[in-house]
C-alpha cells in the first residue's frame, strides 16, 4: 500500500509543472488511413481515433499532460457551420479552465485555414489555439502528422504563443489565421501567408517568432457565438469568362444574406455579375467583392465604383475567410458602412 502511494505521489509530481493542453480532433488527412499501404495516394481522411494520434507520438507526453478528445471525424471538405460553432463553444468553455495551458485542434487540411479564421474572430481568450493536420495519411512513408503534432503541442504550450490569435502550425512554420492559405494540392510545404509571410517557425520542438498579427483578433473581437445556434447564409461565386446569369441568380435566390464574388484580378466583375449583384444588391443582400488571384488587396473604388454600385471590399481576405467574417458580421449588423469596417478590422 505504501509502495502504491508513493508511486502515485511520484507519478503525480511529474505531471504536476508539466502544462495540460486539450487536443481536439476533427479528422483530415493526418487521421487518415490508406488501405494499400505506405505509397497508396487513395486514402480515407479522419479514420484514425484522436488516442491513436496521441498514442503515436509518445514524445508529447514529456513536455505536456494532454487529453484528448474527438470532436468530429471527417475529411475538411466536409467540415461545416455547425462544427465551427461547436468546435468555438468547447473551446472557450476549455480555455476558461485555469488549469487548461492551450488548445491543440488536429484538423483536414482542405478548409483548415477557414476553421482557423473562424475561431479567431470567436475564441475569447489568449490562450494559444493551434490547428495542425498533415499532408500525408498515418499510414504513408514518411508521414508528416506526428512531428507536426509534436510541433503544434510545443507552440501551443509556448508564452510567445499567448495573444497572437489563433495559430497553424504545419511542417515547421507558424502562420496567423488571418494570413494562412493552403497552396498546393500535395505538397507537405502548402500552408503559406502570401501577403505577410509565416510569423515564427517550429523546428522539433524549438519555437521562434518574427512576427505578430496586428489584425484585431480573439479577446479582441466584437463576435459572441456563444448563444447561436446557426449563422446567416453567405455563398461565395466565382468569377470566370463568359459566366452564366443563372449561375449567379441561383446563388442569390438561395436564401443567402450575403454574396461572396471570388472575382477576377482586383475583384472584378463581369457584366452578367454586374446586372445580378446589382439587383441583389437592390433587394437587400449584401455583395462583397473578393479576388481568385490568391493574395493582394481588392481594393475599394477599384475598376468597381463600391460607393455607388452599394458593394464591399474585402482587402486582402481570400474569398472562403471573407465569406467566414461576413457571416460574423452579418450576426451584428445589415449595414454596409460597418461591414466594411470589419474587413479592415479584422
Ligand atoms: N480532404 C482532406 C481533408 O481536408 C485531405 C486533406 C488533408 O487533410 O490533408 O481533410
Amino acid at each position: 500500500m505504501k509502495k502504491v502511494l508513493v508511486l502515485a505521489a511520484l507519478l503525480a509530481s511529474f505531471a504536476f509543472g508539466k502544462p495540460l493542453v486539450y487536443v481536439l480532433a476533427t479528422g483530415g488527412t493526418i487521421a487518415g488511413s490508406a488501405a494499400g499501404g505506405a505509397t497508396d495516394t487513395a486514402y480515407t481522411s479522419g479514420a484514425v481515433t484522436v488516442d491513436a494520434l496521441l498514442k503515436a507520438v509518445p514524445q508529447i507526453n514529456d513536455i505536456a499532460v494532454v487529453k484528448g478528445e474527438q470532436v468530429a471525424n471527417i475529411g475538411s471538405q466536409a467540415m461545416n457551420n455547425e462544427i465551427w460553432l461547436k468546435l468555438a463553444k468547447r473551446v472557450n468553455e476549455l480555455l476558461k479552465q485555469k488549469d487548461v495551458a492551450g488548445i491543440v485542434i488536429t484538423h483536414g487540411t482542405d478548409t483548415m485555414e477557414e476553421t482557423a479564421y473562424f475561431l479567431n474572430l470567436t475564441v475569447k481568450s489568449d490562450k494559444p489555439v493551434v490547428l495542425v493536420g498533415a499532408m500525408r495519411s498515418s499510414t504513408s512513408m514518411s508521414a508528416d502528422g506526428p512531428l507536426n503534432l509534436y510541433n503544434a503541442v510545443n507552440v501551443a504550450i509556448n508564452k510567445e504563443s499567448k495573444g497572437k490569435g489563433v495559430l497553424v502550425a504545419m511542417n515547421e512554420e507558424i502562420h496567423a489565421a488571418r494570413e494562412v492559405q493552403k497552396t498546393n494540392t500535395t505538397g507537405v510545404a502548402t500552408f503559406k501567408s502570401p501577403n505577410t509571410g509565416k510569423i515564427g517557425s517550429v523546428f522539433y520542438g524549438n519555437v521562434k517568432y518574427y512576427l505578430s498579427p496586428v489584425r484585431a483578433h480573439t479577446k479582441a473581437s466584437e463576435f459572441d457565438v456563444s448563444k447561436l445556434s446557426e449563422l446567416p447564409k453567405v455563398e461565395v461565386v466565382m468569377g470566370y469568362a463568359n459566366v452564366d446569369r443563372a449561375m449567379l441568380d441561383a446563388a442569390i435566390s438561395s436564401g443567402a444574406k450575403g454574396i461572396i464574388n471570388a472575382g477576377v484580378g482586383n475583384g472584378s466583375l463581369y457584366p452578367t455579375a454586374e446586372e445580378a449583384f446589382g439587383k441583389a444588391i437592390k433587394n437587400g443582400i449584401i455583395v462583397a467583392r473578393s479576388s481568385r488571384v490568391g493574395s493582394g488587396e481588392t481594393t475599394r473604388g477599384g475598376e468597381t465604383n463600391d460607393d455607388k454600385f452599394g458593394s464591399i471590399a474585402t482587402d486582402n481576405l481570400s474569398p472562403a475567410k471573407a465569406r467566414v467574417l461576413l457571416m460574423l458580421g452579418l450576426t451584428k449588423t445589415n449595414d454596409k458602412a460597418k461591414l466594411q469596417e470589419y474587413f479592415y478590422k479584422y
